[in-house]
């Protein structure tokens, strides 16, 4: 196993990691609290917005309205100390049963809106894919089409370097909103993110994305909603339906396919837990029954074990494992 690799998985699978895990005072909460355009919730837990509806509480949840309000959460971050956790759509992250420590933000208000000027469209990172692409397919703005059928902010695609049916989310960006604690927002234009394949170099980092700006091109929206619709059909087809989940769990190995390898390695419907192995896509998880974290983890590393073992191939996880849950994973998964 490449060790350069599994450091580097740990370190952008859980940005909070990188820091103390420290909780957030009262002084600290009652300052976000008095702020305008941010919202402030204690205790919520985590699998109410995560889509594979697992994860204890985080010690704060805030929605937040715009880049000032951001940086007031930066900053009051910083200043006790506390971890700070972006969250998109939760459609790609597996938080720990006992929770995180420390703020787990959400993007809203003035970083929810979409502007368009000629083929260039602007879109603040809260804002779904989904939506975007159906809204800029229908004033005949094509380019986002294949990236309509999985459950994702922009922002959280942005970090990802989110792709679906040969289309990546670099292929259409131009810049990208970056703001980082005690600076100035920058624009960056899309190359100074290094996009590769479901990676950039913001992931792991304390740099939050605020908002994208993409260059599509101007043709019949008619088509292009057909075409959305037709991709989430093919889609969901290829998916496991209703049980929760959060999409590829590894990277794709090379030309190979993950979920090819573990079907191989006959683990489709493996189940520990409330978690199994999807039947339909060995790459997914599903939440069956009231899953933990820890059943999710269990797979994972029977998942890593066997391809191991069967084609010498290290697996790396897509899926965002923070609050210790990337250092449990490799862990475990080396350990045999
Ligand atoms: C059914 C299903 C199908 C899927 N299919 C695909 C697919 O075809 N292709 C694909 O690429 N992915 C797929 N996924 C995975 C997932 O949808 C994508 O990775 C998605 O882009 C994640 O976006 P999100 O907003 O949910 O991010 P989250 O899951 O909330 O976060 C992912 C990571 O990005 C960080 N992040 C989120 N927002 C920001 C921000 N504004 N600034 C800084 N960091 C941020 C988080 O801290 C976390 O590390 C699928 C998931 C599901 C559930």
């Amino acid at each position: 196993m490449a060790q350069d690799n599994v450091t580097a998985d740990i370190d952008k699978g859980a940005a909070s990691v990188l820091q103390p895990p420290a909780g957030v005072n009262r002084e600290a909460r009652e300052r976000l609290a008095a702020t305008a355009g941010i919202e402030v919730h204690e205790r919520v837990r985590l699998a109410s917005v995560t889509t594979l509806r697992i994860g204890g509480p985080a010690d704060l949840l805030v929605r937040v309205d715009s880049e000032a309000a951001l940086s007031e959460v930066m900053e009051v971050a910083r200043g006790c100390g506390a971890a700070l956790h972006l969250l998109g759509h939760g459609s790609n992250v597996l938080f720990p049963d006992a929770g995180i420590r420390g703020i787990v933000c959400r993007l809203r208000g003035e970083l929810g809106v979409v502007e368009v000027e000629g083929e260039t469209v602007r879109a603040g990172a809260g804002v779904t894919l989904a939506r975007l692409a159906r809204d800029t397919a229908k004033q005949g703005l094509l380019g986002l089409e294949a990236l309509s059928g999985f459950p994702s902010t922009v922002g959280g695609a942005v970090v990802m370097n989110a792709g679906c049916y040969g289309t990546e989310i670099r292929d259409v960006l131009t810049e990208v909103r970056v703001a980082r604690p005690g600076r100035p927002v920058e624009s960056l234009p899309v190359a100074r993110l290094e996009p590769g394949y479901r990676t950039t170099n913001l992931q792991g980092t304390d740099a939050v994305v605020t908002g994208a700006e993409f260059r599509l091109r101007r043709g019949a929206g008619a088509p292009a909603l057909a075409r959305i619709d037709e991709l989430n059909r093919r889609r969901w087809q290829s998916l496991p339906s209703g049980k929760p989940n959060a999409g590829s769990v590894f990277r794709n190995p090379g030309d190979d396919h993950a979920g090819r390898l573990i079907e191989v390695c006959g683990l489709k419907g493996l189940r520990r837990g409330g978690a199994e192995i999807s039947g339909r896509h060995a790459n997914v998880i599903v939440n069956r029954d009231k899953a933990s974290a820890a059943d999710v983890l269990d797979l994972m590393v029977a998942a890593h074990r066997a391809v191991g073992e069967r084609f010498g191939v290290e697996l790396r996880p897509e899926i965002v494992l923070p609050g210790g849950l990337a250092e449990e994973f490799w862990r475990r998964a080396r350990c045999g």
